[in-house]
């Protein structure tokens, strides 16, 4: 596991923290995700839908989507080897060791969870090969996170 803060393409962020904000609106917590296959140029997005499903994360959600394209284009990859997972929030343990085990090439978010054991802490136990880039637009992905935890909790 490799942990830098090394930049990375801020335009699926951009578009994780819209996707977000898309998810707020409609009363979920604000938390966007974007997964991206650099070898297919498929991207699916998602946004926590745990209002009425627990575990729907966003994160869950875009690898559910992913597999059904990768079902529907017939391709034989079981993993996804050559995708990127961005999300606004860092991933809580489940999604972490979800991505782990579908193989995600490299994990990208935005502002820490103070609610979590670190996905870093996860992919850790997992000796995974799974990369992490930590705290992409974080100020802008906690507000985004934040302004929404109000509006629901307040
Ligand atoms: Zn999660």
């Amino acid at each position: 596991m490799l942990v830098s803060t090394q930049f990375p393409s801020l335009r699926y962020m951009q578009l994780a923290m819209n996707v977000a904000r898309q998810g707020g609106l409609l009363g979920e917590l604000s938390v966007g995700a974007v997964l991206v296959d650099h070898k297919t140029a498929h991207i699916v997005t998602a946004y926590n839908r745990t209002k009425h499903e627990i575990l729907a994360h966003a994160e869950i959600l875009c690898l559910q989507k992913m597999k059904i394209i990768y079902t529907q284009k017939q391709y034989s990859e079981k993993y996804f080897i050559n995708c990127d997972m961005y999300v606004t929030l860092e991933p809580c343990p489940m999604c972490a060791h979800a991505m782990s085990l579908m193989r995600v090439r490299r994990i990208y978010y935005g502002t820490p969870s103070i609610l979590n054991v670190s996905c870093k802490t996860v992919l850790g136990y997992n000796n995974t090969a799974t990369e992490v880039y930590d705290e992409i637009n974080s100020t802008e992905c906690h507000n985004i996170t934040h302004s929404m935890f109000h509006l629901l909790r307040p």
